[in-house]
């Protein structure tokens, strides 16, 4: 697929070390949540990113500081070019009425136009989403609105206590799905919850969609980079179903690739 060079119409700093970066994109008209796009950092890198706003031709991806790539990304402003391709991989499918939507710190990237597009089609939408403390909150403005502005219930919960529910989301999560049923869950995060989240769900019967991450270059299953048991994460995921995960159970949560195909222990 091409790249399309796009201009960066706006920045918002989230956080110490997450910024949002909006830019003019055709094709996010029809990206739908979930899916990613591989970024060209001019002179630097390309990286997977989700896409944090779809559906308009103001796209935005939410990005953590991690490294090189992400580095120079933070360093871009308004009117700077870089390259998209994408949309790329599976989204996530909105099945039944009742969700629980689980999420921890920047895998809340992917999900907000999830919850977008869960509320438009009138489910009954639980949110819990969890951060190390609330200096680490992001899309806080739209969390702390979205139970008087659309309806739902947000449990926002921080690893410190400094705001919302002590403790971590997968807790909170569990808590939840001692007392209640829901149709489908959907998580995203660090693999540690996804796995956690997974289990309870597993035990309870309830149909599961995660957004997995493992090292990704192509983004288009040709280089293998990103295999995770018989899957290509770019080509068959990011978004893994019930199924799909029941198949990659060994390695969820235990281990991925590093950049060299060597097996390293998921933390
Ligand atoms: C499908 C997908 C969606 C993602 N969505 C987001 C998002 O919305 N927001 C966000 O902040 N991050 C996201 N990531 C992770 C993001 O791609 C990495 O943080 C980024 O590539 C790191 O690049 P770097 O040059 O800054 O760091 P590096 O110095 O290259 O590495 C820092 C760390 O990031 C990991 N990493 C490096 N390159 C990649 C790569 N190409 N793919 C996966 N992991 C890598 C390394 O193993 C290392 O642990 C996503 C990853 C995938 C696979």
């Amino acid at each position: 697929m091409p790249m399309d060079i796009v201009r960066i119409v706006s920045v918002k700093k989230e956080t110490q070390n997450v910024k949002t970066i909006y830019f003019e994109w055709e094709s996010a008209e029809k990206a739908q949540p979930g899916q990613f796009v591989m970024v060209w950092i001019p002179g630097v890198d390309e990286i997977p990113l989700s896409l944090s706003n779809v559906g308009s031709k103001i796209a935005s991806v939410t990005v953590k500081k991690v490294g090189n790539g992400t580095a120079a990304l933070h360093q871009m402003n308004v009117g700077d070019m870089i390259g998209i391709r994408g949309p790329y991989g599976r989204s996530f499918a909105v099945t039944g009425d009742k969700v629980l939507i689980v999420a921890g710190g920047v895998g809340m990237a992917p999900i907000l136009p999830l919850i977008r597009e869960v509320c438009s089609k009138g489910c009954n939408v639980t949110v819990v989403a969890g951060f190390k403390s609330s200096d680490e909150i992001i899309f806080r403005d739209y969390l702390e609105s979205s139970p008087k502005a659309l309806g739902i219930k947000v449990y926002l919960c921080t690893e410190d206590g400094s705001l919302g529910i002590k403790g971590t989301a997968l807790e909170v999560a569990r808590k939840i799905l001692k007392n209640e049923v829901f149709d489908c869950v959907y998580v995203c995060g660090k693999e540690t919850l996804i796995r956690g989240v997974f289990d309870e769900s597993i035990r309870k019967g309830i149909e599961i969609q995660a957004s997995l991450e493992r090292y990704m270059r192509c983004g288009v299953g040709l280089c293998g980079s990103c295999v995770l048991g018989e899957y290509l994460v770019c080509r068959d995921g990011p978004v893994f179903d019930t199924e799909m995960l029941k198949n990659v159970v060994d390695e969820l949560g235990n281990f991925k690739r590093d950049e060299c195909g060597r097996k390293t222990k998921v933390l």
